[in-house]
């Protein structure tokens, strides 16, 4: 059960004193209080966990500064959508909203290799008016031998060139919860010019003390991979992990499945699931072509299998796109083969605004009277 309090209660106050007194003589449950900061307010949340099927929804919203109850159904207590559950989707980090019901395009270097490129990438964004960008700075490999990416060496450089070019927030994965540090630290001393959200990637999408750790902290919003070969069932409740340990602020990427039926796709694409998520959770979804695809091959149309794969996300609702671009492929160390082009930039962005308008077309249809 979720006690939603008024905004902005005073958690000092005797009234709310009064509240957790109530709470705490509660035979067999326990609270747990999540504060989820606005822009204009703080809204305080509080999850009674444990034996709450006898209580009812009258006595609690009748307890001092409780504004409305929710009672959960047992999965994703803290991101699932519940029965009379009108809370707000989504969150703003560093001035960007996330939400299900917008959408973000993060284009950018799949792993960080030269500040040359680094900054070719952001100054082609910024000319075509982004504010959000991937750098892939530790990089979980299946090959111990394969480049391991710079680490926090090319933090200093990579967070100076995003204040230089206005990029707000950068997706990077993290696969250490010594990396949150490294990140936060490098951001502090380069004078905080960007945002971070932090990316757990398909491997570590059950890494739970990896999750917990990355939840216990509320400063960088997450981007949480699905697991390629796990039910969306169960990568579902490795984002309510994070949600659990205190941070509610995570969008959910399909990033396709590992299964050689896609073959001959680097994955078998899962955009399919994108209305799914966005039904049992309130987390916007993202969705990964280039991991998904694999290649730069392309249909007779002219159009590019990572292209189409794009457009079957966002027509079907997709809130983010996270999508490998490169300066020079040939020189990547990590995913070459996978990268658009920068001079590919523009048009990827209008397919994307076509077809982002064709959704909002078919939302509005179907709501017609
Ligand atoms: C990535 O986005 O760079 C990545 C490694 O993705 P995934 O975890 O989906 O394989
Ligand atoms: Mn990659």
């Amino acid at each position: 059960m979720i006690l939603i309090l008024t905004p902005n209660v005073d958690v000092k106050g005797a009234e709310y004193k009064r509240l957790m007194g109530v709470l705490s003589a509660l035979p067999n449950v326990h609270s747990r209080v999540h504060n989820v900061h606005g822009a204009q307010q703080t809204l305080t949340e509080i999850y009674l966990i444990g034996d709450t099927s006898s209580l009812s929804l009258d006595d609690m919203r009748a307890l001092p500064c409780v504004e409305r109850v929710v009672r959960v159904s047992q999965s994703y207590r803290v991101l699932g959508r519940h029965k009379d559950d009108q809370r707000a989707t989504g969150f703003e980090y560093n001035g960007v909203h996330f939400g299900q019901d917008n959408l973000n395009v993060f284009a950018g270097l799949c792993a960080v290799d030269t500040p040359e490129h680094v900054e070719q990438m952001m100054r082609a964004l910024r000319e075509n008016g982004q504010v959000c960008t991937r750098m892939g700075a530790y990089k979980p490999r299946t090959n111990p031998y394969s480049f391991q990416g710079h680490g926090k060496e090319c933090l200093p450089y990579v967070f100076t060139l995003a204040g230089k070019y206005g990029i707000k927030v950068i997706a990077m994965e993290i696969t250490h919860e010594d990396h949150v540090d490294e990140i936060r630290k490098a951001l502090q001393k380069t004078g905080n010019k960007t945002g971070v959200m932090l990316q757990i990637g398909t491997r570590n999408s059950q890494n739970f003390e990896l999750l917990k750790s990355v939840g216990r902290q509320n400063e960088f919003p997450v981007l949480l991979k699905r697991g390629f070969g796990i039910t969306l069932e169960e990568s579902l409740n490795a984002a309510e992990y994070l949600a659990s340990e205190g941070n509610p602020k995570i969008v959910f990427c399909l990033r396709g499945m590992k299964s050689n039926m896609g073959d001959p796709h680097r994955n078998f694409v899962d955009f399919s699931h994108v209305p799914v998520v966005k039904r049992l959770t309130r987390m916007p979804v993202c969705v990964d072509p280039s991991h998904s695809v694999g290649t730069r091959e392309s249909a007779p149309d002219g159009l590019l299998d990572v292209m189409h794969v794009t457009a079957q996300g966002v027509i079907a609702g997709a809130n983010m796109v996270l999508v490998d671009f490169h300066p020079a492929p040939a020189e990547a160390l990590v995913d070459g083969p996978q990268a658009l082009l920068l001079k590919e930039l523009p048009k990827f962005l209008e397919d994307i605004r076509i077809v982002r308008e064709a959704y909002d077309k078919r939302v509005a249809l179907a709501r017609q009277e």
